[in-house]
């Protein structure tokens, strides 16, 4: 039996492993404090927990509907109205997945045909080049330039030919924060509808915005027959671990999605599908249980960073705060991440794993801030001792 990556089909060659798991096991056996993946240390809401530790008591134990269970399809098209005004059928137009991270490679791998091209603003999330690659896909990205994040609508229309199937937005933008803005999802419209593109928009952090709030491109004028709107329980309610989310948009879009999901995980799990439509249900009162933490977490870690010269870049939303290195960093940002583990006791991640040619890459670093107060003033203490 061939070894390694030789077993691996080329496609997928370049995507071994995960950042995020790397540079957690990198925590875990340095001893370092984990600003590097981006989940919260604390649980959300109790009442949520209870709701899913009661559905397993009740026995919804066994495989639910595939589409999902009917009281989440329900809550998740109520969420939609009464945030984006749009009408769902909960029938038809939902989909409960494994997470939006099955969402995402679903809808890629139903809408591609082999060679078809899905256009990404980078830097990106990292599932979104591996879907591609699953796919057979090809992935043309648009930059988005610092301080602002900025895409120069020239190098998206560039990134559009005659095989472009998708375009995959994710505002608020992990790792950047940023909100894109009206304008902003305006040019982005303009140039789906007359390529007649699909929008597939990764919004799992809707509600995590901060002095912006976020547009959901499906709601803009002729974008909702071609919008895959996406989301997911774990960052809005701090339970990521469940891998519950949601893709919604037009029948036809979701039957797409639906066609892959039902043989890449069948169906997702019950009690958490049960616990998820109770936290939908209740969404304005436990949403700023979630948020108001965050808050104060985010200005504790930009003023930390700042106190060692790291002014983050300006963010609006989302886990992360993103700081120029390149003053600092005599290596790349992976070997400065690492270094930083292994002498400073603290993780962050490196952005250029999120950019189709790391080695052109800016040198940013991405540290989150969904850990507890102490634990964020411990890697405040650690950075000020190794920097100043
Ligand atoms: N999209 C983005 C932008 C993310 O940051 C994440 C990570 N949490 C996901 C999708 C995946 O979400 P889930 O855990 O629901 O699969
Ligand atoms: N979304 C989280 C992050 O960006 C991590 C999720 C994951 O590990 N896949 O850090």
């Amino acid at each position: 039996m061939a070894a390694g990556n030789t077993v691996l089909n080329s496609r997928l060659a370049q995507f071994t492993s995960t950042i995020f798991a790397e540079m957690s096991a990198l925590a875990q056996a340095t001893g370092s404090v984990n600003l590097g993946q981006g989940f919260p240390d604390t649980d959300g809401p109790a009442e949520i927990a209870e709701s899913a530790i009661e559905a397993i008591r009740s026995g919804h134990n066994q495989y639910p509907p595939g589409i999902g269970i009917e009281s989440l399809r329900s809550a998740i098209a109520s969420h939609q109205f009464h945030y984006y005004n749009t009408q769902l059928d909960p029938a038809t137009q939902v989909l409960v997945t494994t997470g939006a991270t099955e969402a995402i490679a679903a809808a890629i791998i139903s809408l591609c045909e082999y060679g078809d091209e899905v256009v990404l603003f980078e830097p990106y999330y990292d599932s979104y080049a591996a879907s591609v690659a699953i796919a057979g896909a090809k992935r043309r990205v648009v930059r988005l330039e610092a301080p602002n994040w900025h895409f120069d609508s020239a190098s998206l229309e560039a990134a559009i030919s005659p095989s472009t199937r998708a375009i995959v937005l994710n505002s608020p933008h992990n790792p950047t924060g940023k909100v894109f803005s009206q304008d902003e999802l305006n040019s982005i419209a303009e140039v789906a509808i007359r390529n007649d593109l699909i929008v597939i928009s990764d919004e799992v952090y809707e509600h995590l915005t901060f002095e912006r709030s976020h547009i959901s491109i499906g709601t803009l004028p002729g974008m909702g027959e071609r919008t895959l709107t996406i989301s997911s329980a774990a960052k809005s309610f701090s339970y990521t671990g469940w891998k519950i989310g949601w893709v919604t948009g037009p029948e036809i879009l979701v039957a797409a999605v639906r066609a892959s999901k039902q043989f890449l995980t069948y169906v997702s799990g019950a009690p958490f599908q049960v616990a998820i439509a109770h936290a939908l249900d209740n969404c304005e009162r436990l949403i700023p249980q979630v948020l108001e933490p965050l808050r104060l977490q985010r200005e504790q870690l930009r003023d930390a960073l700042s106190s060692v010269n790291l002014e983050p870049f300006p963010s609006y939303g989302t886990y992360f705060l993103v700081t120029d290195v390149s003053e600092i960093a005599s290596t790349d940002t992976y070997q400065f991440c690492v270094n930083l583990a292994h002498e400073a006791g603290v993780v962050a991640v490196p952005t250029s794993v999120f950019y189709s040619e790391p080695n052109t890459a800016p040198k940013h670093v991405r540290w989150t801030y969904c850990k507890r107060p102490e634990v964020i003033q411990l890697a405040a203490d650690r950075l000020r001792k190794y920097f100043n």
